[in-house]
């Protein structure tokens, strides 16, 4: 079974922590790897060692720091098939779910590569009589990133091509849980050859992510995961002085209009409630049918829950996969129990579900609830799982209304054909991620992903320009020559 390594300096190197898990793979719950839980002291070696590449790597022109991009790009290319297949493995997501997934990886490189442009300043003369002023973009240091466990290879490149591009270093901590893809995706990053210490990795849990957060040469720290590790991570980065971005958990809902189109609007539901078996920060959870949509709607909707393929996402016939652990699928059926013993009524039950060849692994079948309420906690939590809850609602504006009350603001989207409708929807409904006609409102990486409300702590979001900003520093010259 392999045995992970961190990745320090340049070089890879077994941890010296008597502490280690195996990664499990949780379609048949038979491990994949032996995974070293780290101890800080080795998370502070690799900062110092990001550190020390710093003062060479920020005077290292854009230019050069692009080719190094243009080669992760093409070694990413290269390696396309296998990274999925880690993904699936580790993650449980189908196949095609996972190539997408390292799509978008690669497209943040991609971004990352024009960072010669993306790093201009802008520039004034005669701001006063012979003065003028311009700004300069400049590295700050070492940055730290801090990966959930649903999207291993995605997450890390919303974050990394961007910092190293700018000219900081990097250390990345992966989720214990998926630990597999990052591993792969550092042996790449050593077949491009960047100078050693500019990106490191680290396995390991949270006194290692602690560390990563309060060592004095820290300057950044870029976090992905729940709610509830983001305020942690937020006041205790910020208790120690440094920049951060921390992106949290989601209860998103999606809006149904009477002159939606069916069809269409249970495709994008399908995608978005069973998408990655539901562990997306973008999954709709919540289906508020507006009037009497729900009279045509909900029989679709009964049939392509029932008729959905779960199975091993390595198999091409799967069409969702299992979810993440034992622990997961036990916290799903709780929610599930609960919303019953509520008052829920179920129309597909996902519990209980047994798939041939899998009997280890972890899986709930996609599962439909109706007459739930918006006080009800399935109604107000995040499930993390293949689970719908159907709410009724007269008009959009109490649609919009139930939104607003929940703490989360991450996704949201409404299926219509009325320009009116949805121009209200986006123009006041307060999440970061607006859907319209579209179930999973995922931006590219051109554009900022991050939500609002509960779902981020902080300022600048991932990807794109906001990346840019996040890991530079803006300059002010003023300047008179006599
Ligand atoms: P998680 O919060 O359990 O873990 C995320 C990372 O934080 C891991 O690396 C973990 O080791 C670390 N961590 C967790 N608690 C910590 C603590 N107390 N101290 C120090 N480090 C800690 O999240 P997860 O279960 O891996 O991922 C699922 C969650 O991520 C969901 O809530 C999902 O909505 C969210 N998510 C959000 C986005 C987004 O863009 N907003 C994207 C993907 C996932």
């Amino acid at each position: 079974m392999q045995k992970l390594r961190n990745y320090i300096n340049g070089e890879w190197v077994d941890s010296r922590s008597t502490r280690e898990i195996e990664v499990l793979n949780p379609a048949t719950g038979v491990p994949l790897a032996v995974e070293p839980l780290s101890t800080p002291d080795e998370a502070s070696q690799a900062v110092e060692a990001a550190q020390a590449a710093f003062a060479e790597w920020r005077h290292t022109p854009p230019i050069t720091r692009a080719r190094y991009m243009f080669r992760l790009k093409e070694a990413m290319e290269n390696s396309f098939e296998e990274l999925s297949e880690i993904v699936t493995r580790e993650n449980g997501k189908t196949l095609d779910e996972a190539r997408g997934e390292v799509r978008r990886a690669i497209e943040n490189v991609e971004v990352a590569t024009g960072i010669s442009s993306l790093l201009m300043g802008y520039n004034a003369e005669d701001v006063a009589q012979d003065i003028d002023e311009e700004t300069l973009r400049q590295p700050i240091g070492v940055f730290t990133m801090l990966a959930p466990f649903n999207f291993p290879a995605m997450v890390p490149w919303w974050f990394l091509p961007y910092a190293i591009a700018c000219g900081d270093t990097f250390v990345l901590k992966p989720s214990r849980q998926t630990p597999m893809a990052a591993n792969r995706l550092y042996e790449i990053l050593d077949e491009v050859m960047l100078p050693p210490g500019v990106v490191n990795l680290v396995n390991g849990t949270h006194d290692v992510a602690d560390r990563l957060m309060d060592h004095p040469s820290v300057k950044g720290v870029s976090f992905v995961g729940s709610t509830r590790a983001a305020r942690h991570v937020y006041a205790y980065s910020a208790e120690h002085g440094k920049r951060v971005q921390a992106q949290g958990g989601a209860k998103n809902s999606l809006v149904v209009m009477p002159d939606a189109d069916l069809g269409r609007t249970v495709q994008a539901i399908m995608t978005s409630v069973c998408g990655c078996a539901g562990e997306r920060c973008l999954a709709g959870s919540n289906l508020l049918c507006v009037g009497d949509v729900d009279k045509g709607l909900l029989p679709l909707l009964k049939s392509a829950f029932t008729s959905l393929r779960v199975g091993d996402g390595l198999d091409p016939s799967t069409q969702m996969g299992p979810v993440i652990s034992a622990e997961a699928k036990g916290k799903i059926v709780r929610y599930i129990d609960g919303a019953i013993a509520q008052g829920a009524r179920v129309l597909v039950d996902g519990r209980g579900l047994v798939v041939p060849g899998c009997k280890e692994g972890f899986f709930v079948g996609p599962t439909l609830l109706d007459g739930v309420t918006p006080g009800m906690t399935i109604a107000q939590e995040e499930v993390f799982g293949p689970v719908l809850s159907i709410i009724r609602v007269g008009r959009l504006r109490e649609a919009m209304g139930i939104i607003a009350e929940n703490p989360h603001g991450n996704a949201a989207s409404i299926l219509t054909a009325s320009g009116a409708a949805a121009r209200e929807f986006k123009y006041w409904v307060a999440c970061g991620n607006i859907g319209i006609n579209i179930g999973i409102a995922a931006p590219m990486a051109t554009f900022p992903f991050g939500g609002m409300k509960d779902s981020f702590f902080g300022d600048l979001h991932g990807q794109g320009r906001d990346g840019i900003e996040f890991y530079t520093d803006r300059k002010v010259v003023i300047s008179r020559w006599f």
